[in-house]
């Protein structure tokens, strides 16, 4: 029962400079959030002790009596959480991230080398959706299934629903994955949904980055339509890092989806659940089905808005122009600036972008592009006017970037470099937790 600084002063001193990087900088990446304390307690608790492969009241281990309350209150919450009926719908709560969710939703779904079409992950998909480049099959999603990506339209960077509809004509999928990385709009479920009826594939959605804000109804709602929903719980949706798969119980296309997704959960995929992130997942769940939530999530979206008018304000180029959800793909291509140079001298201002491909990117090594999001910078209450300022830094940044590059500022940017590393020197007081 000590405690870890005592244990392990050397971990716990890397927790409090990654505490200290998280209270002083500004976290702008779309993919990640700030967790409540409630939700980091139930992570951090003593489930993680427990072994209970299976399911509940179907165990391979004795000793499971709470871990099957909380396994069915998480499942409960979820179904809640997203206002579904739980004679139509299910979920398995147990994926330990949403890569793993996608690969066994995949394997209940569609069996190996089947065909699937993913958005292409220069469009803005993900890894997961069966992405491969010319040399390699880089993902189990297409190393296993055969994949066609399809892709954003040329002009108006939205998804080019008319183009995925003929090329499905032609390579007539099992399944279509519709959901993204990196897509500022909103989605026609119901254009895919015809799409996929069309060639009696199964219509999956990865709402790992929407689902906080299609849990408050603020976007389209993907179970209107889909057969199988996967997410990510730490993203939008503010939980410790995990995967949810939802399916749907009603199916008349396979009857037998609830069996197919948890056989693909356990123990094709994975094994044992994490019980302590289970907890977590269900204290975030709880919180996004709160009042409170939705107004949370209308805040993400009316300061992505914010960010979005102010950079185009400053005279930057946007993907799509501007948001509809919790992000905002910024072009950098034309003052000439990489995403990668602006995502390291932002991380020595202490603001934590990420490069991204941009539509019509050459090289996923080199993206001329930059993603940002507002989930975290909501989290910590944080309004339009305080957007505004972030827009400021951000606009300074790039002005600094630009002038780092005209000067060809080697040693400009060291002197830069020297001094941020002193003022991170002055961490004292990091234990804000
Ligand atoms: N699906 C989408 C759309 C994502 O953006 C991500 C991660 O960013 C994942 C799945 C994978 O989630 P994880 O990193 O938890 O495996």
């Amino acid at each position: 029962y000590q405690p870890l600084a005592e244990i392990d002063p050397e971990v716990q001193n890397i927790i409090d400079k990654e505490t200290w990087r998280q209270f002083t900088g500004l976290e702008l990446i779309a993919s990640e959030n700030l967790t409540s304390l409630a939700t980091m307690q139930a992570n951090g608790s003593i489930l993680t002790n427990k072994y209970s492969e299976g399911l509940p009241n179907a165990r391979y281990y004795g000793g499971n009596e709470w871990i099957d309350e909380l396994e069915i209150l998480c499942r409960k919450r979820a179904l809640q959480a997203f206002n579904l009926d739980p004679a139509k719908w299910g979920v398995n709560v147990q994926p330990y991230s949403g890569s793993t969710a996608n690969f066994a939703a995949l394997t209940a779904l569609i069996q190996p080398q089947d065909r699937l079409m993913g958005l292409g992950l220069p469009d803005g998909g993900h890894l997961t959706h069966g992405y491969y480049t010319a040399k390699k099959k880089m993902t189990a999603s297409s190393i296993y299934f055969q994949s066609f990506p399809y892709g954003i339209h040329g002009e108006s960077n939205l998804i080019n629903y008319d183009s995925l509809s003929s090329q499905a004509r032609l390579f007539k999928p099992k399944l279509i994955i519709c959901g993204a990385s990196a897509y500022p709009r909103d989605w026609d479920y119901g254009r895919l949904r015809a799409i996929a009826d069309e060639h009696g594939a199964f219509l999956m959605a990865d709402i790992a980055h929407t689902s906080g804000l299609i849990a408050a109804g603020e976007l389209n709602n993907p179970f209107d339509f889909c057969d199988v929903v996967t997410t990510t719980t730490h993203k939008t949706l503010r939980g410790p890092r995990a995967g949810l798969i939802f399916f749907r119980k009603d199916s008349q296309q396979a009857p037998d989806l609830e069996k197919r997704v948890n056989d693909a959960v356990f123990p094709a995929c994975q094994g044992g659940p994490h019980n302590n992130t289970i907890a977590g997942v269900a204290t975030a769940l709880l919180q996004a089905s709160q009042p409170t939530w939705k107004a949370y999530a209308k805040q993400v979206i009316s300061n992505a808005r914010t960010l979005a008018d102010e950079l185009v304000a400053q005279g930057y180029k946007l993907q799509t122009k501007g948001t509809d959800n919790h992000l905002v793909l910024w072009d950098l291509r034309p003052l000439k600036l990489t995403g990668s140079k602006l995502e390291k001298l932002c991380d020595l201002l202490g603001i934590t972008i990420n490069k991204n491909a941009v539509s019509g990117d050459a090289s996923a090594q080199t993206p001329g592009g930059i993603r940002l999001g507002t989930s975290a910078l909501t989290s910590r209450d944080m309004l339009e006017p305080d957007i505004k300022v972030v827009a400021g830094f951000l606009h300074r940044a790039v002005q600094l970037a630009l002038l780092i590059q005209k000067e060809s500022g080697s040693k400009l940017l060291k002197e830069f470099v020297a001094a941020a590393s002193i003022e991170q020197e002055g961490k004292e007081g990091a234990k804000l937790v």
